[in-house]
């Protein structure tokens, strides 16, 4: 079995709410279209603020490491700039322990396919809050063989490959 995921991330600009209207894709790291240009000048403690809760979250989602000692590790490498423009320590350990409430009930993998069972919110792809996309898109039921099809239904429509999800047997 082969499963192959590449999913375009459509990002705006954390300055929206103050008129800035750039947009950007990514796919895998990398910006694949940036339009529009920023209405201010760049925060470098901002953007550094925000890596920072980024990688909190992944550790959050990756690790067993308490919610305390998770926060603790990425404001001991960030600058006093950056400092202050974090969220206050409640706030973030909310996001963290979110991000543990919602990887922490992840699904055992499936020992076969005539017995796995794709629970809705694994058959949905919301692109921003509030959207919601069917993520699963065919699936030929409970046998030995079955074909289950991934696909985001605009890259269908648009024919970009890059955005699809294959599952092969
Ligand atoms: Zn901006």
């Amino acid at each position: 079995m082969v499963i192959i995921l590449q999913v375009t991330q459509f990002w705006r600009c954390d300055q929206k709410n103050d008129g800035c209207k750039v947009r950007l894709h990514e796919n895998g790291g990398t910006v694949i279209l940036e339009m529009g240009r920023h209405v201010h000048r760049p925060n470098p403690g901002r953007l550094e603020a925000l890596k920072a809760v980024t990688a909190m979250k992944r550790r959050a989602e990756e690790t067993e490491e308490s919610t305390s000692c998770v926060i603790s590790t990425q404001l001991q490498r960030i600058s006093q700039e950056a400092h202050g423009s974090l969220p206050s320590a409640d706030a973030l350990k909310r996001r963290v322990r979110r991000v543990r409430q919602r990887t922490g009930a992840a699904l055992p993998n499936p020992t076969s396919l005539s017995t796995l069972v794709i629970p809705e919110k694994y058959r949905q792809y919301a692109p921003s809050p509030g959207v919601i996309e069917n993520f699963l898109l065919f699936d030929s039921g409970p046998s030995a063989d079955r074909i289950l099809i991934f696909s985001r239904p605009r890259s269908t429509e648009v024919g970009i490959g890059s955005e699809h999800v294959t599952e092969k047997y």
